[in-house]
């Protein structure tokens, strides 16, 4: 297992349609335990494999389950099967560091995938953000015209890798045994933290 640099806005494989993927073998195994380790290194809350340079049909979530464990699903070949209500909440993503916006998503998503196991409505936004970067699509991209007009220049200064000041990616792989929520936890979300978003992170 190792931990994997997450690419960043401008790298052309975040705008790639992930491939299905075919079969689940050792070596998808093993891109799941880097997505896992690498997700967790950086404090997100999900990861798609386009974030790791590799366009595969794979995401892996992290789902708290109370208040101090937390659950690490991973989904293969995930498709949304119905979207129900809509809910706005602030969101970022590790490929875009710096940037947090409201987007409007789906409430509630039947999704189906490979490993499938019962899946609380909690996971509905992470598992749309990471969808859609199997698509090539960013959260950036929900915004209105007006927004993305005003982040124009945060986002070109990011595709010429200028990365903000407190953008500091791990060194080295965490020490976190799986499963639990780091010391301090990831930045937190707005005044509806954990009502939608899993404990906050970018994803
Ligand atoms: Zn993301």
């Amino acid at each position: 297992m190792s931990v994997r640099p997450v690419r960043i806005y401008g790298d052309p494989v975040l705008r790639e349609k992930a491939r299905e993927v075919a079969g689940v073998d050792d070596t998808l195994r093993q891109l799941i335990a880097d997505l896992r380790e690498t997700m967790q290194a950086y404090g997100g809350v999900g990861l798609a494999a386009n974030q790791l340079g590799v366009p595969q049909r794979v995401i892996v979530v992290d789902v708290p389950l109370d208040e101090e464990e937390r659950a690490v699903y991973a989904l293969v070949n995930p498709v949304i099967k119905r979207r129900n209500d809509t809910q706005t909440a602030e969101e970022g993503c590790l490929s875009i560091p710096g940037i947090w916006e409201d987007v409007t998503r789906s409430g509630r998503v039947i999704v189906s995938a490979l490993d499938e196991q019962g899946r609380p409505l909690e996971l509905a936004r992470a598992i749309q953000h990471e969808i859609d970067h199997l698509d090539g699509a960013l959260f950036v991209d929900r915004l209105s015209p007006l927004r993305r007009q005003f982040l124009r220049r945060s986002l070109d200064a990011l595709a010429r890798g200028e990365l903000p000041e407190d953008y500091h990616p791990p060194a080295r792989p965490p020490r976190r045994p799986g499963g639990l929520l780091p010391q301090g936890g990831p930045p937190a979300f707005g005044p509806d933290a954990g009502q939608d978003s899993p404990a906050g992170g970018p994803a």
